[in-house]
Formats: C-alpha cells, sequence, structure tokens
C-alpha cells in the first residue's frame, strides 16, 4: 500500500529541514526525502549548509583565526609563543566532526517529531505523488502520497566550462573546504562571498591567495563606503584582489594549473597550485519533476513562487536557495516557516527588507535593508550617520578598530531603512539592526537605547546620534 503524507518535504537543508519540523510541531504528518551522501558515504541531514557550506566554512574560518592572531596580533598583548605550527590534518578532522554532530542532530529532532526520513531521490509527479528512488541502487523505488508538497531542492555550484573542476587541482567550495595541506599558490575565480572566506581561510595559513572577479567593482551589493574599508584591510592581509578580470582558460597540468585572464590592459597568465571557482550557485531542479506536472520555473532556473512561497501548482510550495532572492540559510527557513503555517491555515509572511547578510571574513561586513545606492535610485531622501571603531574604547582594547557602523534613515520621518557595519563581530552586531528595521524603529529609537559600555555595539548607538549630529565621541559634521 502507498504511504500517504500530510506534507512531503523534498530537500533537507535549512529550508527543507526546517519546514519539515515546524509542519511536524503543527501535528501534520511528515516526511522528507533526501539524497546528501556525507563523506563516509552514509546519508546526511542538513543539506549544502550543514555539509558543505555555513558550518564547515566557519569552522575553519575560526580554526585559521585562532593561528592567525597567535602568529601575528598577540605580541602587543605580551603573548608570544615560539614553533607555532598548523596541523591542517586535525583542522579538517575538527571541522568534519562538528559537521557530523550537527548532522545528527538534525536526525536526533526528526526522530523526536515522527518526521519519516525517506533517503534517495525525490521527484514530483502528477497526482501528487512523489517518487523516491533509494541512494542504495539494489533498492527498488517507490511512490508516496501527499497532500502537500515542499520543493528545497537548493543550489549547485556554478559550473564553467573554462574551468572544469576535477576536485584535485580544480575544486569548486566542497572541495576548498578539504584540502589536506595548505596550497603554495590558490587562484580563486570570483571574489564573491564564498571567495573572499575560503580566500581568508588558507592566506591565513600562509597562501599566496589571488582572486580574479569579472565585475569591475569590489562587492557591488555592498556599501561602497563599507566595501571600500574591507577591501583595504583584505589587501592588508595578502588578498591579492583582481578586478574586472575575465578568466578565459585554466588549464590543469600534472601538478598545477595554468590560468588565463584578460583585463583591461590585455592577456595575462599565471600558475597556482590549486583553483578554487566560486563563481556563484545556481538553483539545482535536476530531475526534480515530471513534464507532466507542468511545474514552472523561471528564466533562471528558479521554481516560480508568489510572495506566498506557492508555484503554479496548487498545493505545491517551493522555498530557500531553488527561489528567487538571496542564497542565504536563514532566508530559506524562514521561507520553510512560513510554508508550514500557510499549509495549517495560518497567516504567516517573510519580511524580505530585513534579512541581514553576512560576510565572515575580517573584518566581517554585516547589513540589512537599503544600501545608500539603492535609497538613491529610488529617489527617497536619506540622512546618513556613521561612526567609526577606531572611535570605540572597546574596539582599542580588541585592537579590532578597523571597521565602521553606517546608519540610513529617511529624511523625513527618520525610519532607519539599512544598517551596514564592517568591522569585528559585525555578525552579531547585525541582529540588533535588523530588530530595529523589523520594528520600525527611529534612528532616535536607537539613540535613545542604553548600549552597556564598553561594547562595540556602542558603535551603532553613536552611528544612531550621528544621524542628527549628536555622536559624542566623534567630531559631527
Ligand atoms: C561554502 C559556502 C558557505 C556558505 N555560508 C553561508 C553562511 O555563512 N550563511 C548563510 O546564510 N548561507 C551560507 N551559504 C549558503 C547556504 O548554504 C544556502 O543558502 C543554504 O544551504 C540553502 O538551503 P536550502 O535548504 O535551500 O538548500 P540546500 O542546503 O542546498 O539543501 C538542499 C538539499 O536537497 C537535496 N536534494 C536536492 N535535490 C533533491 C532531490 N531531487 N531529492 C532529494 N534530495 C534532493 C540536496 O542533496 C540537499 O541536501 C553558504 C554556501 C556555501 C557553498
Amino acid at each position: 500500500m502507498t504511504d500517504s503524507y500530510d506534507v512531503v518535504v523534498i530537500g533537507a537543508g535549512p529550508a527543507g529541514y526546517v519546514a519539515a519540523i515546524r509542519c511536524a510541531q503543527l501535528g501534520l504528518k511528515t516526511a522528507c526525502v533526501d539524497k546528501w551522501i556525507g563523506p563516509d558515504g552514509k546519508p546526511s541531514l542538513g543539506g549544502t549548509c550543514l555539509n558543505a557550506g555555513c558550518i564547515p566554512s566557519k569552522a575553519l574560518l575560526d580554526s585559521t583565526h585562532h593561528y592567525y592572531r597567535l602568529c601575528h596580533q598577540l605580541s602587543s598583548h605580551g603573548i608570544t609563543a615560539k614553533e607555532i605550527s598548523i596541523d591542517v590534518k586535525t583542522m579538517i578532522e575538527r571541522k568534519n566532526k562538528l559537521v557530523k554532530k550537527l548532522t545528527d542532530g538534525i536526525k536526533g529532532l526528526f526522530n523526536s517529531n515522527s518526521i519519516s526520513w525517506l533517503q534517495g531521490h525525490g521527484k514530483l509527479l502528477g497526482g501528487m505523488r512523489v517518487e523516491i528512488s533509494p541512494s542504495q541502487s539494489s533498492e527498488k523505488p517507490y511512490i508516496v502520497q501527499a497532500s502537500n508538497v515542499i520543493l528545497a531542492t537548493g543550489s549547485r555550484s556554478t559550473n564553467l566550462p573554462i574551468a572544469k573542476v576535477d576536485q584535485n587541482l580544480i575544486v569548486d567550495s566542497t572541495g576548498a573546504l578539504s584540502f589536506t595541506e595548505v596550497p603554495k599558490r590558490l587562484g580563486i575565480i570570483g571574489a564573491g562571498v564564498i571567495g573572499l572566506e575560503l580566500g581568508t581561510v588558507w592566506r591565513r595559513l600562509g597562501s599566496e591567495v589571488t582572486l580574479l572577479e569579472a565585475q569591475e567593482e569590489f562587492l557591488f551589493m555592498v556599501d561602497p563606503d563599507i566595501a571600500a574599508v574591507a577591501r583595504k584591510q583584505f589587501e592588508k592581509q595578502g588578498l591579492n584582489i583582481r578586478l574586472g578580470c575575465r578568466v578565459l582558460q585554466a588549464h590543469p597540468t600534472k601538478k598545477d594549473v595554468i590560468v588565463r585572464y584578460q583585463d583591461k590592459s590585455g592577456e595575462h597568465e599565471f600558475v597556482v597550485d590549486k583553483l578554487l571557482v566560486a563563481a556563484g550557485r545556481y538553483p539545482y531542479t535536476e530531475n526534480l519533476f515530471a513534464q507532466e506536472t507542468g511545474l514552472l520555473l523561471d528564466q533562471k532556473g528558479f521554481i516560480n513562487v508568489d510572495e506566498k512561497l506557492r508555484t503554479n501548482l496548487p498545493n505545491v510550495y517551493a522555498v530557500g536557495d531553488v527561489v528567487r532572492g538571496p542564497m542565504l540559510a536563514h532566508k530559506g527557513s524562514e521561507e520553510g516557516i512560513v510554508v508550514a503555517e500557510t499549509i495549517k491555515g495560518h497567516f504567516a509572511e517573510v519580511n524580505y527588507n530585513t534579512i541581514p547578510w553576512v560576510i565572515y571574513t575580517e573584518p566581517e561586513i554585516a547589513w540589512t535593508g537599503k544600501t545608500e545606492r539603492e535609497l538613491k535610485a529610488s529617489g527617497i531622501k536619506y540622512n546618513v550617520g556613521t561612526f567609526p571603531f577606531a572611535a570605540s574604547g572597546r574596539a582599542m582594547a580588541l585592537e579590532e578598530t578597523a571597521g565602521m557602523v553606517k546608519i540610513l534613515s529617511d529624511a523625513e520621518t527618520d525610519l532607519i531603512l539599512g544598517i551596514h557595519i564592517v568591522g569585528s563581530f559585525a555578525s552579531e552586531l547585525i541582529a540588533e539592526a535588523v530588530l530595529a528595521l523589523e520594528y520600525s524603529a527611529s534612528s532616535e529609537d536607537l539613540a535613545l537605547t542604553i548600549h552597556a559600555h564598553p561594547t562595540m555595539s556602542e558603535a551603532i548607538h553613536e552611528a544612531a546620534l550621528a544621524v542628527s549630529k549628536r555622536a559624542i565621541h566623534k567630531v559631527n559634521k
């Protein structure tokens, strides 16, 4: 007999597994189909984020941060150490253990919420049926019946025909999270979030890192003042960032890769030991649905959804990287919750205006709301308040003075429109900014909020005061 469920979720990344848990909490009989196989050959929940994205990259950023600080940044505190070394194998093993712990944690949550984990490839057929082809080829495909289906199949790294990934000399982000030794020369195609984070990891351990970026502008989606501060620091750390570069060909030899690229001044060639392709990600819908279903994709290959994440098919929803919007774990999770509530008949919606973005480099970059460029383009009049960490006592004590907070507020109503931070702990500080936007705070509201002293968060308070030229610890111009 065919098993039937109130909800079948396809994909157990942060969008899918969160949707499944919330559906189960709401009393819906739920199954989640996923085909991820971990390095141990066993099925693993958590999708890209837990297995090969957010978590492993942050684990390596944290390990290398400690190493770099010990080598270069602690002598002024009177801390020195002789013969500091890094054991890459141990660092990678720690990262793998963390991934295992967290992915097993999702397994535990599925069990305690009575969610059926269907291991294998899921495909939506007509009549709200889902076909599961088990990961073990010896097992036969089977079909389950669903009242509702949530598609949460995520994204994959973009393949470039001119730089074919072999996970040996030419790698994608997954490969760069598992190098067994520090590459002497690391080339990176793409100076976006993933390229910069992984470039930082290996640069801190001594790699000569060169990033080739096609765009003329550095981090074009980031506020230009913020991007300029970050770029200066990255270059100080030795990241070689080349903009306006079109890679023509990457040719692997036996032991290295010859990279040919073009910029304004002509064609160039250089040799690296490893090449990371970090040229973006695309929505993953391979063999996800039978043509007979008539599921609509948009021109870029994302599953077409409305503001409630409904596809063109009744009772079929899609969430996460596979639909429009920023490819961020927390955006997908929030969409998953909204869909679960909607299926249960509750009102729910995603506030896309307050999604935080974070780049976990040093300094970190984080922002929420509108950039100055967006405000200018839409003709909205605004005020700006900034405050540098160089004037923060806590930042000085930490020796983390590079960076600033920038607040944009509506010139007429003072409503906060965007908050942009570059500096240490920006990933944590941004939570206050998100809350301010979520509660429709004005810069005056933040200015009236008492912030503990001495903390990095005082820079947010001072930037809010600076909107009306009342900052205390800097000269207001
Ligand atoms: C190196 C790196 C670092 C990142 N760091 C961050 C970060 O710090 N913060 C952040 O917010 N985001 C980060 N991201 C992005 C984040 O990982 C994604 O936005 C997030 O994982 C998307 O979640 P998802 O659930 O939509 O898809 P995914 O996490 O991609 O999960 C989709 C799941 O569906 C499965 N699947 C696909 N098709 C099928 C099918 N037909 N049948 C069964 N299963 C299927 C896949 O195997 C996978 O397990 C990072 C990404 C990378 C690559």
